[in-house]
């Protein structure tokens, strides 16, 4: 992805040099995204089918999670708006009122995105011709090795140079401490101005060399390991990820066109690796295509992201649990930022800063948003009381009192989730308002009620009109 972007907008001034080892390969999941891909993509100029059927992708509508609040229950963090605000107050005002009046349906009645990721129906654009309503907030399941192989072809036939081979030695300026060269195997040497490490968890140029600490968050999302395995579709791929919450953790399906991405995430405190892969491997929808392929990682943030001419990208950053499918995205927005705060010759401290600050802030913000998946659950097993009985990030805590108290919900500045995001997750993992906003007391019960059931009748015969997923997927370009 960074070696696409910089081949795309930097072609003209610079030359990109992109270091990857076969023996060591990429870490071969993160087949999920929020709708934000697609503006990566769009800026990249790529078309959307021809992507969707060069990666065996789908289309993704949002996240199911099973079991999270607590077992048997199910919520969807859908992406796009829900029901329609009204007056000066948000709509779920309406909905609590509406719902403590037996006036108003489950919440995801009134969302469109949530009504056609169940009903397997998606409207990817607008077709005048049927008169129905824009496209849908979507985002796609893909093979990540096919991403990589596609960006990848992009980028050599915009200027790229691929260098085959692993990075023995990071040497430095002795009087400036930047990056001088990276000494490859076999008595290779690589220059350069500046270096952007993608080199995954490990970090090899940011943390190895430059020396950038790492900040565990593991006290508050204590997951460390999992096991990834793809199987055989079922069934036609439904157009959303599933979230399975598990006795130590919880397992992921994301619906390609070509088979199914599985895996478990969790605590190796709480569940022995062997327990995990039967645990996997038991709740598979089709058969297994190869063996549960283990992962370790620690949860947390590089201390600084930009140290001297080393910048870094991905998981040499940083790692927060695919729970949310973010980072790819962290990914492709870190790329973003690089672009914009782009340093010309010399040292540039200032940059760094901000681009240090925006980052985390970023992280930051994604962080509170699974803690609270985690948090507020009312499961029994040890592992689920013990994270929801830690103790959480003050601003969290504040938001959800504030949630609690009268169902508001502030978004900050340009954080990533928004309001109908954090409406879902604390209405779906049971966090109830006391009160709502007394403008929402302004309309008669039966207007209420009509309000409601108007709003719930144009969600079900929009949904009703959309053509389904897997036939829009049976009439994409096939792939070279
Ligand atoms: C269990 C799990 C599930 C995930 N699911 C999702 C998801 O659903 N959605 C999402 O957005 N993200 C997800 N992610 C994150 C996602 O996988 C990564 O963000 C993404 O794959 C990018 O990884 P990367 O490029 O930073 O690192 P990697 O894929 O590890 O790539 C590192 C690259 O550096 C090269 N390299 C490393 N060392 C050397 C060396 N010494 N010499 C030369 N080359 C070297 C490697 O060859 C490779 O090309 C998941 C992560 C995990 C662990």
């Amino acid at each position: 992805m960074t070696a696409a972007a910089c081949a795309r907008f930097l072609s003209e001034t610079h030359r990109v040099t992109l270091v990857e080892s076969d023996a060591i390969g990429t870490i071969g999941v993160g087949e999920a995204t929020i709708p934000q891909i697609a503006l990566f993509n769009q800026a990249l100029g790529i078309d959307e089918a021809a992507f969707l059927a060069a990666t065996g992708g789908t289309y993704k509508l949002g996240i199911a999670f099973d079991g999270w609040g607590a077992p048997g229950e199910r919520y969807i963090h859908a992406f796009g708006t829900i029901g329609r605000d009204a007056g000066l107050i948000a709509f779920h005002h309406y909905w609590l009122r509406g719902r403590a009046l037996g006036l108003a349906d489950d919440l995801w009645s009134y969302a469109l995105n949530a009504r056609a990721a169940y009903g397997g129906r998606m409207r990817p654009g607008v077709n005048p011709a049927q008169g129905n309503g824009p496209a849908l907030p979507r985002a796609y399941h893909f093979d990540a090795g096919r991403y990589a192989a596609f960006l990848r072809s992009y980028a050599e036939a915009r200027g790229v140079t691929r260098t085959e081979g692993r990075i023995e030695h990071v040497e430095r300026d002795g009087a400036t401490g930047d990056i001088a060269a990276l000494r490859l195997e076999g008595d290779r040497s690589l220059t350069g101005s500046l270096f952007i490490d993608c080199s995954g968890l490990r970090g090899l140029l940011i943390g190895e060399a430059m020396g950038s600490g790492y900040h565990d968050w593991s006290r508050w999302l204590p997951c460390n390991r999992a096991l990834a395995v793809p199987c055989e579709n079922a069934g036609p791929p439904i157009p959303y990820t599933r979230a399975i919450a598990r006795a130590a953790g919880w397992q992921w399906r994301i619906p390609l066109q070509h088979r199914i991405g599985n895996g478990i995430v969790y605590c190796d405190a709480h569940l022995a690796d062997e327990r995990a892969a039967d645990i996997l491997l038991a709740h598979l929808d089709g058969e297994a295509q190869a063996d549960p392929r283990p992962i370790r990682f620690t949860t947390g943030r590089r201390e600084r992201f930009w140290v001297g001419n080393c910048v870094a990208i991905g998981l040499s950053g940083g790692f927060l649990e695919p729970l949310e499918s973010t980072s790819i995205h962290l990914i492709q927005s870190g790329i973003s930022r690089l672009l914009k705060l782009l340093p010309g010759t010399g040292s540039h401290p200032a940059l760094a800063a901000e681009f240090d600050r925006q980052t985390i802030y970023e992280y930051e913000a994604i962080l509170d948003f699974l803690i609270l998946h985690y948090h507020a659950n009312r499961r029994p097993e040890p592992f689920w009381q013990e994270v929801a009985t830690m103790a959480i990030p003050d601003k969290l805590a504040a938001r959800v009192a504030l949630f609690r108290a009268r169902g508001e919900i502030v978004r900050e500045h340009d954080e990533l989730f928004t309001e109908p995001g954090w409406l879902q997750l604390m209405i779906g993992q049971g966090i109830m308002p006391e009160a709502w906003h007394p403008l929402a007391d302004a309309i008669t019960p039966g207007d209420l009620k009509d309000f409601m059931a108007s709003l719930a009748g144009i969600v079900a015969r929009d949904v009703a009109a959309m053509p389904a997923h897997a036939d829009l997927l049976a009439r994409l370009p096939k792939a070279a």
